[in-house]
C-alpha cells in the first residue's frame, strides 16, 4: 500500500475530463459498454481503413492491400526514422539535411488502422470491484506493426518503489510485419513461445487496477488505447512537464530523462519498456515532492 500522503499529492495532478479529451484519452461511451470514445484524435490515429489501399506511415507511399490488410506485394520501404526537420536543420536519425535521402530500409511498408467508430473490447477499470485500494502504478508499452496497423507487444508496470510488478510480452492479434526494432528494441526472438494475448492481460489488470488506482505514463493515452483500457485517474508526464512553447508542442520522454534524471541508471530493467515506466514514475515523484529551485537550476545548466 502506498503512503496516503503521497497518494493525496499525486491525486492533485490527475487529469480532468477536459484535459483527458484534449489529449485523446479513451473515454467510456455513454451507452455502449466496452466501447471507447476518443476526442481530438491526432493525425496518426485517424487513418481509417479504406478500400484496398493504405498509406505508409513511415515513407508516405500508398500501397495495395487485401481485405485483411496484408500488402498485396511487399514493397521495400525507405524512410527517415525521425521527423522531417525544418529547413536549415538536420534529421535527428542520420544528421542529413532537409533534402537528404532516406537513411533506413525495411522489407515492407507499415500502416496505422484506427477505426474511431468501432473502438470496442475495452476494459473499464472503474467497474472493477475487486481492487479498491489507493495505489499508483507507472506503465509503458512498446508497439510493433502488424498487417492491421500498430499493436501492443509488451507491457511493463512498476509500483511507486519502481519495482516491476508485471511485465509481459503480448501476442498481437494479427500477423507481424515489422518489429519496429529501432524504437521497440524488440526482435522476432522476443516472441518465441509467447502465448499471452491481450485478453489474458486484461484478466491480470483486473487484479491490479481499480477505480482508485492512479496510472502514470508519458503520453499514456496511446498505451491505454492500444491496451484497450478505459481508466479515469491518470497522471501524464507530458502534462506535468509542459513544453516551453506550450501545447501542442510536447517534450519527449528522452528529453525529460536527460534533463531531470541524468544520473538515473534503471537497475534491473531488462527492456526499454521497463526503463521508460521507471522514468515516468521517477519524474512524477520528483514533481510531487517538489525539488528545490536550486536543483532545477543545476539540472538545466548541467
Ligand atoms: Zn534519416
Ligand atoms: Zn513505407
Amino acid at each position: 500500500m502506498m503512503d496516503p500522503s503521497q497518494y493525496e499529492k499525486l491525486e492533485r495532478h490527475v487529469l480532468s475530463e477536459n484535459v483527458m479529451n484534449q489529449f485523446s484519452y479513451p473515454r467510456p461511451h455513454p451507452h455502449v459498454k466496452g466501447q471507447a470514445l476518443i476526442s481530438n484524435a491526432r493525425e496518426h490515429y485517424f487513418q481509417i481503413p479504406s478500400n484496398g489501399t493504405r498509406g505508409c506511415i513511415r515513407c508516405g507511399a500508398v500501397y495495395s492491400v487485401y481485405e485483411s490488410g496484408k500488402a498485396v506485394k511487399p514493397e521495400v520501404c525507405v524512410y527517415h526514422s525521425k521527423r522531417k526537420p525544418n529547413q536549415g536543420q538536420q534529421y535527428r536519425c542520420c544528421g542529413g539535411n532537409y533534402n537528404a535521402k532516406p537513411c533506413r530500409t525495411a522489407p515492407q511498408h507499415v500502416s496505422e488502422e484506427f477505426d474511431l467508430s468501432n473502438m470496442t473490447g475495452f476494459l473499464l477499470t472503474k467497474d472493477n470491484t475487486s481492487v479498491t485500494g489507493q495505489e499508483a502504478y507507472a506503465l509503458d508499452t512498446e508497439m510493433i506493426y502488424t498487417e492491421c496497423g500498430r499493436e501492443v507487444a509488451c507491457l511493463t508496470i512498476v509500483n511507486t518503489k519502481c519495482e516491476v510488478v508485471y511485465e509481459t510480452m503480448i501476442l498481437p492479434e494479427n500477423p507481424i510485419v515489422d518489429y519496429n526494432t529501432e524504437f521497440s528494441k524488440l526482435t522476432s526472438s522476443d516472441f518465441a513461445g509467447v502465448t499471452t494475448t491481450l485478453k489474458d492481460v486484461h484478466k491480470k489488470l483486473l487484479t491490479l487496477w481499480g477505480p482508485n488506482t492512479i496510472l502514470i505514463g508519458h503520453g499514456l493515452e496511446s498505451d491505454l488505447i492500444k491496451l484497450k483500457v478505459i481508466h479515469d485517474k491518470v497522471v501524464d508526464t507530458l502534462v506535468l512537464y509542459p513544453h516551453k512553447r506550450g501545447f501542442p508542442f510536447m517534450n519527449s520522454l528522452q528529453y525529460l530523462k536527460d534533463t531531470y534524471l541524468p544520473q538515473c541508471t534503471y537497475e534491473g530493467s531488462s527492456k526499454k519498456c521497463s526503463e521508460d515506466a521507471i522514468a515516468a514514475m521517477k519524474l512524477v515523484k520528483r514533481k510531487i515532492n517538489g525539488p528545490s529551485r536550486k536543483i532545477v537550476q543545476y539540472n538545466l545548466i548541467g
